[in-house]
Order: C-alpha cells, then structure tokens, then sequence
C-alpha cells in the first residue's frame, strides 16, 4: 500500500470526547471514525487490525472443531418471547416494528437464533456435538456508550454455541473453547488472565471471562498471590475472617444515636471499630423485600445475593421501601426484630456476638446484638465482596486485585434455552432430551481496543505484530529523487513478496511528519531511505517496541532485513 494513494486521515489532535488511550490513538491513527455515540466507521487500517484478529480467531475456531455461519443481525422477536428474554432483556435490546407491524430487535447475542436454527435440523443424537459460531455485527443500545471501540453500541463479536447431547459431553466442548481462547490471545501477544466468572444460577466453574490486564480496565480482576486462583469481583470469594466473640452476650441496650446514618458516623459516635457493627441492606429482590448483614468495614456483593435465591432481578430498596419494611427512615434497618421473610447474614457474622445494629427506629441503634438469639437469620451465606488484603480460599496467601478489560467470555449455559424453545434430540434409547448448550464470546473489536490500551507510549500505538494493520513502514524521504524512489520501491517490492504488510511512506511530506506518523501508527517495524544513507549505503530500520535502530546495508538488503526482522519479532517474544 502506498500513502500518498491511501486513506489514512491521521490527526494531531485526539478529539475532546476520547477519554482513554485506544480511544485517542485509534482516532488519531485514522483507523477509526465516530458516526453516532458508540458507532464509528472502521477505515482501512482499523479494518485491518479487525481482520487480523478475525483470522486469528477464525483458525482456532475452526481448529477447535467449530464451523463458522453468518447469522442475520435483524431478529425476530417472536424468538425473544419463546426464550423469555423479550421482557427481560431490558433498554440495551434495539427494538423496531416492520410495515406489517412485527416485532423486531437488533441482535446483541444470538442464543435465540442460534437455538432455533439448530431445533430446526437436528433431531438424533448422532448428530450431536455440533459446534457453530459467526463473526459479526451486535447492537447493544448501552446506555453509556464509551471509550471508542472498548464499549460501543455497534461492535464486531465472535459468538460460538455448542450443543451437547450431555453433561460430559457439554463439559468437553467447554474445555476445547477454554483451550482455543487461550490459544487466541497468546498468539495475539495479550498480557490476559482467564477468571472464574458469575455463572448465574447454573454454579459451579462454568464461566470463565478473559481479560486484559490494563490500568483502563473497568472491571476488578482478584488473583491469588500464591496459587493460580483468579476470578472476577463478581464472583471472588476469600476465606472466612472469625473475629473473636465475647462469652456472654449482654443483653441487647438502645442507644441514642441522633442524625448518625452511616457505618463511620455509627463507629465514631458510639467509638466502636466497624467491624463491630453490623450493616443491614435493604433490598428488592424480584418485587419482595430481603435483608442482607454484612459486617461494617465489608461491601455487600448483591450477585451473591442474587444467586443464591435464584432471583432475576436485585435492587437497593428506595427509601419508602425502607420506611415501609423497618418503620424507619434510612440509616437505622437492623435485624432484631425486622419483619423482613428473608434476612441473610455474611458468613462472617456467624461467630461474633456482641454486635452493634440498627434498632428500627428513627436515631437509634441497639448493642450488645447477638444474632443467634436476637434475630431470625434465613441463612449464613458468603455475600460480601473480596477486597485488596483478604486471603484466598484455596491456599490462605493475600489476595491482589489488579484492573482488566473482559475481551472474551465462555458459559455453560446448560438447558436454559433448549428448555425455553424444545430445542430437543432423541437419545439411544429413543427418549427425548433437552440439548445441552454452552455460549462463547469474544468482542472483536474491543480486542484491537485493548491491545492498544496495553502497547503505546507518548508517540502512539505500538501493535504486536499478529495484530498490526501494517507490520512495515517504509519511510522514502526523498520520494521526488528517482535515485532514493527507485531502491526504496524495489524494496517495498521484495518485502511484499516476502508476504508481510507494508505501507510505502512516499507521501511529498518533510521527513519529521513521516517519522510522527509512522511512530502514530505503530507498525513495529520501521524502514527510513534517504539520500544521506544511501550515499553510505545504508538503511536505517527501528524497531518501534524497543525503540532500538541499526543500519542495515542497502547492497544484499533483503538477507539483513529479514535477520532484523527476526530480531523485532524475538522483541515480542515470538
Ligand atoms: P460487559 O460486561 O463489558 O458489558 P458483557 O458481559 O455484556 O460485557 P458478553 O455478553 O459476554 O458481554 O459479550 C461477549 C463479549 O463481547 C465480551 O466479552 C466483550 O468482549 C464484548 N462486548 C460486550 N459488550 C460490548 C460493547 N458494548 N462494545 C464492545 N464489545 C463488547
Ligand atoms: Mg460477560
């Protein structure tokens, strides 16, 4: 590809509206261009980027035993109310009516296509397992579009399903996807880490999320110091802190504790640390109220929560619920005598006595609260959420948290959609069975996003080489000198046939743009011809990780070029 014939708008300026790195770069490397809030236009070199990363994926798909189809993005959604989810899905679900006024949506996932199209064919179960998955087109009308690529409205995505006549079997298609996911992003050079992720209802360790490891990130990766436990926030558990309890537990005593809502007013008015106090939460758990303790200087995790009653949906209760269900206002719920049919309790509240708690009553809390005596607890569970300092379950060392960016997900979704749309099989014994499927993810587009917020420095992105749009910028200084234009083509030439991407930089540009642009861009090679070199006989060729240059000799070139070449991709340890 040539520069002066190509289309690549670089820019010196990142529009005010791009908050991180990728998002700025990716503008400013004419790679991408914003249409609507969270719609953008992929121009040539962000399109490569987009393809690269769709080869990779494609190969070990395919590698994994999975057949690649194209789905439709429009959607019917007589399909959505089959699987429940057309009530469920909420505001992200772009939904249109057509002239003979059917209901449509666009499709954010395909779980319902996917499931109809298989109900459709098969019908035995030798024709099970079948794997299948697509790359294409989502729209998720977010309601905080953001960050570019990184969270859009409109984005590439591989989604995979799988279909298993059982358990084993579907526990087998999971692991051949785990493998491929890894496969993926270590070839594309990532620094990830696959975590344990919520699985929902279905439990167990069948849900995996793969993220890059990035300052940027907008989700919490927990990771064990000392073994290889990982797992997202979400889902994090860590071991069980029993803070000592007191023999005898006094009996409860009301104290006057005007205008103090808060755990730290509570903890410094009554000077009580505040993990002596116990925080009641209020919440709204598909229509019905529930209470959770946590204890004070913890976080409730309101999934657990969810998970454990198997509920669809978990709110904050307002501040009329909380009046309604305490008889009294915000700040004062506790468990004694709370008239709540479900109050779960941490698990680390379980030994302790002798707490401090709401009284339900406007300006007041209650000591010396024994749980086991004073309240009627529905159940000690894990609720709360890991933070940095806690100790793993697994092998008792710290727990660290670090920042990611989720690029890929694996579920196990076992029989809920089989179930909701008969999507059924006859077994050997000629019973019919609900399949069992399994759903698999990677955002596309916020992989070459994530690369970017992970490899760039103050000059512009420095893409690995399985990713990079262009993996050579041949810079001509002098593209009007047919004495500099000519060796540099014919390099350009050579290096084409060797079957790498290159961008000739033959542009009538001063030498300082062309250095600026080719650092914007982040070829990770860079080739630099000019007269003052060639009269030497020389070749200046950068390395744009390292930032190292060597020369390279304009006679035999093509041998040097390539041992050099080696040497950039040794650089990224491939
Ligand atoms: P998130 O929690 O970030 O909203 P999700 O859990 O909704 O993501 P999935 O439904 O698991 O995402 O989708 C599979 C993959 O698609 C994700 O792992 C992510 O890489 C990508 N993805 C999801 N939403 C977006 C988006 N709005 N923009 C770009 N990529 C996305
Ligand atoms: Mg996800």
């Amino acid at each position: 590809m040539r520069w002066s014939r190509s289309y690549i708008p670089t820019l010196k300026e990142a529009p005010a509206d791009a908050e991180v790195i990728s998002h700025q770069l990716m503008t400013r490397a004419g790679m991408i261009r914003k249409l609507a809030a969270g719609i953008y236009n992929y121009l040539p070199l962000g399109l490569r980027a987009i393809a690269k990363v769709s080869n990779i994926v494609r190969e070990e798909m395919n590698r994994a035993g999975s057949q690649e189809v194209l789905l439709p993005a429009v959607q019917p959604g007589d399909l959505w109310v089959e699987s429940g989810r057309w009530e469920l899905y909420g505001k992200e679900l772009l939904r249109f009516t057509d002239r003979h006024d059917r209901h449509y949506c666009l499709g954010p996932t395909h779980e319902e296509v996917m499931t109809d199209l298989v109900r459709g064919e098969v019908r035995s179960y030798r024709q099970l397992p079948l794997s299948l998955y697509q790359i294409q087109t989502k729209f998720r009308d977010e309601i905080r579009p953001r960050f570019g690529l990184m969270r859009g409205r409109e984005f590439i995505m591989k989604d995979g399903y799988s279909f298993d006549k059982d358990d084993q079997g579907a526990d087998i298609s999971y692991r051949a996807m785990y493998d491929a996911y890894n496969r993926i992003f270590s070839r594309l050079a990532l620094k990830f880490r696959p975590v344990e992720a919520d699985s929902g209802s279905i439990g167990g360790s069948f849900s995996h999320e793969f993220m890059v490891l990035a300052q940027t990130g907008e989700d919490t990766v927990v990771s064990c110091t000392g073994c290889d436990y990982a797992a997202n926030l979400e889902r994090a558990v860590a071991k069980v802190a029993y803070t000592p309890s007191s023999v005898d537990c006094p009996p409860c005593a009301e104290v006057f504790t005007p205008a103090q809502h808060s755990v730290e007013e509570i903890s410094a008015f009554l000077q009580v640390p505040a993990f002596h106090i116990v925080k009641t939460i209020l919440l709204d758990v598909d229509g019905k109220p529930v209470a959770a303790l946590v204890r004070g200087d913890r976080e409730l995790n309101e999934i657990k929560v969810k998970n454990h009653l198997n509920a669809d949906e978990v709110h904050l209760a307002t501040p009329e619920q909380v009046q309604q269900w305490t008889k009294a206002p915000v700040g004062f719920a506790g468990p004694v005598a709370l008239e709540v049919p479900t109050i779960l309790a941490d698990l680390e509240l379980e030994q302790r006595e002798g707490w401090v708690a709401g009284a339900n009553k406007a300006d007041s809390h209650l000591t010396n609260v024994s749980l086991r005596r004073d309240a009627k607890i529905t159940a000690y569970v894990d609720l709360r959420t890991v933070a940095e300092g806690d100790t793993c379950v697994r092998c008792g060392a710290m727990l660290g948290t670090a920042r990611g960016i989720e690029v890929g997900h694996v579920f196990k979704l076992g029989t809920k959609y089989s179930k909701a749309m008969k999507a059924v099989f006859l077994d050997e014994t000629g019973a019919e069975k609900d399949m069992i499927m399994g759903c698999y993810g990677i955002g596309v587009t916020r992989v070459v996003a994530s690369c970017i917020e992970q490899n760039h420095d103050d000059k512009g992105i420095v893409f690995p080489p399985p990713m990079a749009p262009m993996e050579v910028v041949l810079l001509c200084l002098d593209p009007a000198n047919e004495a500099v234009f000519g060796p540099a083509e014919e390099m350009y030439r050579q290096i084409q046939e060797l079957g790498l991407d290159i961008l000739l930089d033959d542009r009538e540009e001063r030498p300082g743009v062309k250095f600026n642009d080719a650092d914007l861009i982040g070829a990770p090679m860079q080739l630099v011809v000019g007269a003052k070199g060639l009269a030497r006989g020389v070749v200046e060729a950068k390395n744009r990780k390292t930032g190292e240059k060597v020369e390279l000799p304009a006679q035999g070139f093509m041998e040097a070029f390539v041992t050099w070449k080696n040497s950039v991709y040794a650089s990224w340890g491939m």
